[in-house]
C-alpha cells in the first residue's frame, strides 16, 4: 500500500517554507515594479545632465540629442551607420552634430 506523503514532516515547517516562498515571489515582483519603475523615468532623459532628449535626424541616422548641454546619444547599430557617411561628408556631419556648421 502506498503511504501517504504529508507535505512535510513538520507541519509548522511546511508552511514557514510556503510562507517564505511567497514573500521571495511577492518581493521579487516589486522588485520588478520598482526597476520598470526607474528605468521608465530615465527614459529618453540625458545621462549627463537630466534634460530630455529628441530624437534627430542626420544624414539618414536617428540620433537622440539634448537639447540644454547638447550631449548626444547614439542607439545600438547607429554608430555603424555612420560609418557608413561617405568619408567626405564625416567632417560636415560632425560639425553639424554639435551645431559647428550649417
Ligand atoms: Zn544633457
Amino acid at each position: 500500500m502506498p503511504s501517504e506523503r504529508k507535505p512535510s514532516p513538520n507541519e509548522d515547517e511546511f508552511f514557514a517554507k510556503r510562507d517564505a516562498d511567497l514573500m521571495k515571489a511577492q518581493r521579487a515582483r516589486l522588485d520588478a515594479a520598482r526597476d520598470a519603475e526607474e528605468r521608465h523615468s530615465h527614459y529618453m532623459k540625458c545621462p549627463k545632465c537630466g534634460g530630455l532628449l529628441r530624437a534627430t535626424v542626420f544624414h539618414h541616422v536617428k540620433i537622440d540629442r539634448c537639447p540644454d548641454c547638447n550631449g548626444v546619444w547614439l542607439d545600438a547599430g547607429e554608430m555603424e551607420q555612420l560609418e557608413k557617411v561617405r568619408e567626405g561628408k564625416v567632417d560636415g556631419f560632425v560639425k553639424s552634430l554639435f551645431g559647428l556648421a550649417r
